[in-house]
């Protein structure tokens, strides 16, 4: 079965084929098994009825029996009780905001998602970076403007400081590889497009690093998942390790200093968004998150990159980083970057974990 347990996104505008998509939105958790972001003519269908439609959800309701699991029997993987990462993640709420109503025409306003506590995460049996897999592989494929090869070059040093993980940069494969019958011209917009499933079972998927944890194309093409779809920023699957991550609409970065900053900032979002989605985690429902799903361009720049506090248990529990090690070198490459507020951020999330640290020491 080619596609497993995906994670994906979609608008909630609904846009048909013959009009212009909506601005733009970034993934979700979807019963339909993509990771996307805009789709085309879709229609909300009563969640029962896509469960027994779609052969993906097996292997959410193999999660479910698993859930059965005794905590304490799964603890092992990370090098903390995850009690412990979880009172220490407590010590960052200040700097979250509970989510609160959405706004109209936001993700949450357009579907209803239970969210995933760390417990419920950890039940889950989750994805988790080991010994044998411990990379992150960066794949580009295409042409790339000289601003979009920094970009892509940052978001790799970003993403092995976010996981706490290596990352490779893999030499690039041209557009090329990408038959015919895996391209198509917009039918309305008349852009080029690329099948996002090609990229990932075709090109990615034979040439999976057995050391990857994640392996990631970017390109600068636009991308769309198939039938009924107007674009989407990226796809990833939740089994395969494999994910493909467009820039192409984050912006135009050889505009200005302003509008490269914004398209770095976009394409870490996405890619640090979708890593998560590749460790297990769901949309987040309880905080302003770096997991939130966006279900378009404003909302999806409005969330932050970083994330909440029942959100950064699941990910120091699946990377097994040092918490305040990993804020500090996010803190670092924020402000070589020039990203005040995500820098201010990490400063302030250091400052508290030290304080907790202090306080247990005495
Ligand atoms: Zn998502
Ligand atoms: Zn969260």
């Amino acid at each position: 079965m080619q596609v497993a347990t995906l994670f994906g996104c979609e608008s909630g505008e609904g846009a048909p084929e013959t009009s212009a998509p909506p601005a733009g939105s970034r993934c979700a958790i979807l019963e339909t098994g993509l990771y996307g972001s805009t789709q085309q003519n879709r229609r909300r269908r009563p969640r029962k009825r896509i469960l027994r439609r779609n052969p993906t959800m097996r292997s959410l309701e193999v999660m479910f029996v698993i859930s059965l699991i005794p905590l304490g029997l799964l603890s092992a993987a990370g090098e903390s009780p995850p009690q412990n990462l979880h009172t220490l993640a407590s010590k960052l709420k200040p700097l979250h905001k509970p989510m609160g109503e959405p706004k109209p025409g936001d993700w949450l306003s357009v579907r209803t998602e239970p969210g995933q506590t760390f417990k419920e995460y950890l039940r889950a049996r989750p994805e988790t970076i080991t010994d044998a897999r411990n990379k992150i592989y960066i794949q580009p494929m295409g042409q790339f403007s000289g601003a979009q090869e920094r970009i892509v070059a940052l978001t790799a040093d970003f993403l092995g400081r976010y996981y706490g993980a290596k990352t490779e940069m893999r030499p690039n494969i041209p557009l090329s590889v990408i038959p015919k019958k895996a391209r198509r011209i917009h039918p309305v917009l008349g852009g080029e497009q690329v099948l996002t499933t090609y990229i990932l079972y075709e090109v990615l998927k034979p040439r999976l690093p057995k050391d990857a944890v994640a392996y990631i194309a970017l390109t600068a093409s636009d991308l769309w998942p198939g039938k009924g779809w107007n674009f989407v920023f990226g796809q990833a699957s939740i089994t395969d390790r494999v994910g493909v991550w467009s820039i192409h609409r984050n912006g135009d970065p050889e505009a200005s200093a302003e509008e490269f900053r914004l398209c770095l900032l976009r394409t870490m979002k996405t890619a640090a968004h979708e890593v998560g989605h590749m460790l297990s985690m769901y949309h987040c429902t309880l905080y302003d998150c770096g997991m939130n799903g966006s279900n378009h361009r404003e909302e999806a720049d409005r969330r932050p990159v970083s994330l909440c506090p029942e959100c950064i248990a699941k990910l120091w529990w699946a990377t097994r980083v040092d918490p305040v090690a990993r804020f500090r070198k996010l803190a670092e490459f924020c402000k070589t970057n020039d990203l005040k507020l995500e820098a201010e951020y990490y400063d302030k999330a250091t400052k508290l974990l030290k304080a907790k640290e202090a306080k247990s020491d005495s």
